[in-house]
């Protein structure tokens, strides 16, 4: 396969955008352009020159709001100007966003990841990370070996702050508002791809390997 396929991943919180966007990325040799990560690295940046309602990202994340598009699309902009082939996860998430990087770059597949909302509230609220190295695991579904405790490095696992179930549920409300419109707007030009996100890691990946391969 080539090295520089473009993929968009889609999908509300909690489908597994950047649980599959990891996995792609190994196999087809891309980056991977993530706006959360980017974002919770530099929670604390002063963007108190822009005259936005907060001055940090991280006032917008924890209430579960997205953060302003003017900081966003310059984090994409520089992601993509490094990047040939790349997996893009959490960008677009509104139709101002999805317009501007229709003026950045064209996507060979634009997928969405579906699953019902009762068990994305189960996968987000369950989900706890290691402070350390990242790790991502789940308290019923992937459990580490000793509770609280990452078995990767001994770090410990920690709930992202915007992962109570309050956040949540406004992230869910935000993805329906804002979101679902991106989702539209691939759909209404043909190229929107749709996958089940249910199952394993290991089952969606497949399905996403097989629709590229197809
Ligand atoms: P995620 O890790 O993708 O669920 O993103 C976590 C949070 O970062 C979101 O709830 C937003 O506050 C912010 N964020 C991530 N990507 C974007 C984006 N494309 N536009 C605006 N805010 C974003």
């Amino acid at each position: 396969m080539s090295d520089d396929h473009r993929v968009l991943l889609l999908g509300p919180p909690g489908a597994g955008k950047g649980t599959q966007s990891d996995r792609l990325a190994a196999e087809y040799g891309l980056d991977v352009i993530t706006t959360g990560d980017a974002l919770r690295n530099n929670k604390q940046m002063d963007i108190s020159d822009l005259g936005l309602e907060y001055d940090t990202p991280g006032e917008y994340m924890d209430r579960g709001e997205l953060v302003p598009d003017a900081v966003v699309n310059e984090i994409v902009v520089s992601a993509l100007a490094d990047a040939d082939g790349f997996v893009l996860d959490g960008y677009p998430r509104n139709l101002d966003q999805a317009e501007y990087l229709s003026e950045q770059t064209a996507l060979d597949y634009v997928f969405l990841l579906e699953v019902p909302e009762a068990e994305l509230i189960d996968r987000l609220t369950g989900r706890r990370v290691c402070a350390a190295c990242g790790e991502t695991f789940h308290v019923d579904f992937d459990p580490p070996e000793e509770p609280g405790v990452c078995d990767v490095d001994g770090g410990e696992l920690v709930q992202r702050e915007d992962d109570t179930e309050e956040t949540v549920r406004e992230r869910l409300r935000v993805y329906e508002d804002e979101t679902a419109p991106v989702v539209d707007h691939y759909r209404e030009r043909d190229v929107l791809v749709e996958v089940s996100g249910e199952g394993t890691p290991d089952d969606v990946f497949d399905r996403l390997v097989s629709q590229i391969e197809s």
